[in-house]
């Protein structure tokens, strides 16, 4: 049987962590659509499209990996798609509850869905986008823990905001 996962989320910008689930992903599923969430009401550094291709560009060499985007709730998006596994990853506790509370208003919206967490290698534990943009609008280099067409693209929004 085919089991299709969805791996939903704002990657502004994808960060080695989020490469690291979807790899992980990879060997449980048959197939896995990154889902990036184009939420209008917040203001992101990089554009749907901007996102989806800096995440398109670092999964060359998965079969079974596909990258789209939505708007809206993510239950509409897996019924739409006959999706009914979520993949979300689990950094530290303090993920938890925040996790635990979408993943039960999730399945209170759409009770066939599953959600299941997975865990980075412990090098990314402390790894968000959040942290990856705020270190790079000060100029600080995060080369260890974001691809590099995600540093080239953080060094060129820097230039941006500077003109
Ligand atoms: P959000 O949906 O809260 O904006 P993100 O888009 O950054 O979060 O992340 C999508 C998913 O990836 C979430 O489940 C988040 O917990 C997970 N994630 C983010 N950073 C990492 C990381 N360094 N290691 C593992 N999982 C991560």
């Amino acid at each position: 049987m085919k089991r299709v996962a969805v791996y939903p989320g704002s990657f502004d910008p994808v960060t080695n962590g989020h490469l690291d689930i979807i790899r992980r992903a990879c060997g449980i599923f048959s197939e896995v659509v990154v889902a990036v969430l184009h939420n209008r009401t917040k203001k992101a550094l990089f554009s749907p499209d901007e996102r989806l291709e800096l995440i398109r560009a670092n999964l060359k060499g998965l079969k079974n990996v596909r990258v789209d985007s939505f708007s809206g709730l993510l239950v509409d998006y897996m019924k739409k798609n006959n999706i009914s596994v979520a993949i979300r990853g689990l950094r530290a506790v303090s993920d938890l509850e925040y996790e635990f509370q979408i993943a039960h208003t999730n399945r209170s919206l759409y009770n066939k869905m599953e959600t299941v967490f997975l865990m980075p290698s412990d090098k990314y534990v402390y790894l968000s986008s959040s942290m990856v943009r705020e270190v790079a609008s000060f100029g600080g280099k995060f080369t260890a823990f974001i691809p590099r067409n995600v540093a080239r693209a953080l060094a060129r929004k820097n230039r941006e905001k500077a003109v």
